[in-house]
């Protein structure tokens, strides 16, 4: 059974994985899954397409809580950048973060389509911002 915090990494790192045409890594870490995608933050600013695909990023599950993740980059040393979940959520996606605090309100409801919207939508308007010149 996976936890909300998984349901979302899973749609998350397949939307960042989606931005740069990647692909996400799925891994068993402490018991739970580790999800390994492009950095949502610096793979964009690549400038090779297949430098951009690289799985630099990674939401794991923590050794002493693990139904709680933990992003990590260890991509462009620039960035590196070192997130709890919902930290991350907010600087990727503050839609995102909020409907994620909602669902964490309100266990149970596994009501997803409206999140797949928003992360369509997201993808989108975050596809032009992020257009390499
Ligand atoms: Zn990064």
């Amino acid at each position: 059974m996976n936890t909300i915090a998984e349901n979302y990494a899973s749609l998350v790192s397949q939307s960042c994985a989606s931005m740069v045409g990647g692909e996400v890594g799925v891994k068993p870490m402490n018991g739970r899954t580790a999800f390994t995608f492009p950095c949502p933050f610096c793979s964009p600013m690549r400038s090779k397409a297949s430098k951009q695909r690289s799985k630099d990023a990674i939401l794991m599950p923590r050794i002493d809580k693990p139904y709680c993740l933990t992003f990590k980059c260890m991509g462009h040393k620039s960035c590196r950048k070192t997130f709890n979940f919902q930290e991350f959520l907010e600087n990727w996606n503050p839609s995102i973060a909020q409907s994620y605090k909602n669902d964490l309100k309100n266990r149970g409801n596994e009501e997803v389509s409206p999140l797949r919207k928003i992360l369509n939508d997201s993808n989108k308007s975050m596809k032009k911002k992020f257009v390499i010149s």
